[in-house]
């Protein structure tokens, strides 16, 4: 059947999905209307301090996760669209939004599944539970819009037919029967060790215009590394990734062929070559961004550092053919700092490298740099730590106040860090719109001096009362 066509049977729960990411994944899943994102809504707000968004959209991921919390465990719950599994309805997007789903699942912990507690049980219902049955991911059958626990078991009753053991009466709207359901759906989530260290590969991409000196550059890495594991398909045909070890780290060198093709490329269309780089850089973890000191510094290189900065990269910025400088002095040296900083603002936070990929000049200062700036990348903050600065900045400077907008004055609650690669900050306020560019701009640099997050773009959100 159609279902078979998208892909390999969802695998084993747990490894998988603890390998891909970072916190456990609950899917919520359900026919259309049956309270999905009421229930999605009540996990996060009720088991965290709000609910925090995390937005992954892209070609192949569109789906809010927010973080919830329950029983000393994190997770991530992530509310499906819809696991539609009848086409014939014509709506183009159906396809997708099962996709989505499909996605979501391959990599959930666990799930519920919301039944309409109202409604009763019907047949889509129980094609979605037949298809889940032949999961082998844990789940939890919720029957919603049970209000009241005596009526609820009566509701219930008729939902022990969908073979997925017991069903769980509860209220997304109003709250009943949730701790239950959940102490079922705890039990399958890993405990997340906030202290252990995210270990895996660097991927780093470099980017630049055409002669600036990247694949010099590339050869150059290669030949300081010699332990070329082996190139490995990227994500598109044409694209090749490089990894290569040294010192005991492995570091992906994002799409090289891009690289190294280049001499045969027509630079006649600037837009592949553009949108290549823009794909480096959405997979890299560290962006080395390569300008030329001869040639100077232009809008293009300045597109890309703000795509850098806007996709949440860390970044090095690459100066090379510093050969080619005469009379280099320290106030020539500052003078070209000050330079690549000012024409690269959007990443004016990174660090500055001048390079000769010619003379092999600071080539291998570049891995250190990596290195550093790395960590820098996928740090996670002691929540202690994060609010002592932020107490402090607040104390520094107490945050304007904008009568115009009829309110008073913007009060910061709490903050906490709800992701990394990039550091994600949520900050808790009364009222987001009370805090200017200008405010932000002074936390975001208070927080980099304090934390020594200097070389990566921290993100915040702001949170509102609700
Ligand atoms: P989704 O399409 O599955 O995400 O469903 P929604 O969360 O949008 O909810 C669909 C409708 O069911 C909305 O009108 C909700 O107000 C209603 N609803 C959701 N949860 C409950 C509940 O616990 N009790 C009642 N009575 N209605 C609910
Ligand atoms: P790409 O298009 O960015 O990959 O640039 P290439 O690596 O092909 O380099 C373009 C040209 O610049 C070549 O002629 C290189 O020899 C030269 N080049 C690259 N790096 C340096 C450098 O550090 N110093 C000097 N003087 N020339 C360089």
């Amino acid at each position: 059947r159609e279902l078979k066509k998208l892909g390999p049977p969802v695998p084993v729960k747990g490894e998988r999905a603890r390998s891909k990411r970072r916190f456990p994944v609950v899917a919520v899943i359900g026919r259309p209307n049956v309270g999905k994102s009421t229930v999605v809504n009540r996990l996060a707000k009720r088991f965290k301090d709000g609910s925090i968004v995390f937005d992954e959209s892209g070609v192949t991921r569109d789906r809010t996760y927010k973080r919830a919390w329950y029983c000393g465990k994190d997770f991530d719950v992530v509310d499906t669209g819809g696991l539609v599994f009848d086409d014939k309805g014509g709506d183009v997007f159906a396809k997708e939004i099962r996709q989505q789903a499909l996605i979501a699942l391959e990599e959930a912990t666990a799930v519920i599944m919301v039944v309409d507690g109202i409604v009763g049980c019907n047949v889509l219902d129980q094609e979605i539970a037949r298809f889940l049955r032949q999961q082998k991911v844990p789940v939890v059958l919720a029957v919603n819009k049970c209000e009241s626990q005596k009526y609820g078991e009566i509701q219930t009753a008729e939902f022990w037919c969908l073979g997925l053991g017991e069903p769980w009466p509860i209220s997304g709207l109003h709250g009943d029967g949730i701790y239950d359901m959940m102490d079922n759906v705890a039990e399958h989530l890993y405990e997340v060790d906030e202290n252990a260290e995210e270990e895996d590969n660097i991927n780093v991409a470099i980017v630049g215009r055409p002669n600036v000196g990247k694949s010099s550059l590339l050869n150059r890495l290669f030949g300081e590394t010699r332990s070329i594991v082996s190139d490995v398909p990227g994500t598109t045909r044409d694209s090749i990734d490089a990894m290569f070890e040294r010192g005991g780290r492995t570091y992906r060198l994002v799409d090289t062929a891009g690289i190294r093709r280049k001499g045969k490329v027509d630079y006649g269309n600037e837009f592949f070559m553009v949108n290549r780089a823009f794909k480096a850089i959405r997979r890299a973890d560290v962006v080395l961004l390569m300008v030329d000191v001869e040639a100077g510094i232009t809008d293009q290189d300045r597109v890309l550092a703000d795509r850098i900065q806007s996709d949440g990269r860390a970044c090095v910025v690459v100066c090379n053919k510093w050969d080619l400088v005469e009379d280099k002095d320290d106030s020539s040296y500052n003078k070209a700092v000050e330079y690549a900083r000012q024409m690269l603002s959007p990443v004016k936070w990174a660090e500055v490298c001048f390079t000769s990929a010619k003379t092999g000049q600071r080539c291998t200062k570049l891995f250190d740099l990596v290195d550093e700036v790395a960590v820098q990348h996928r740090r996670r903050v002691k929540t202690s730590v994060l609010n002592e600065v932020l107490r402090d900045a607040v104390l520094w400077q107490a945050p304007p106040s904008k009568k115009s907008s009829g309110a008073s004055q913007g009060k910061i609650y709490y903050c906490n860090q709800i992701a990394t690669r990039p550091p994600t900050v949520a900050v808790f306020c009364n009222n987001p719109k009370l805090f200017g560019d200008n405010y932000k701009r002074y936390l975001d640099r208070k927080f980099r001096e304090q934390l020594g997050l200097k070389s990566t773009p921290i993100r915040f959100l702001w949170r509102g009362k609700r």
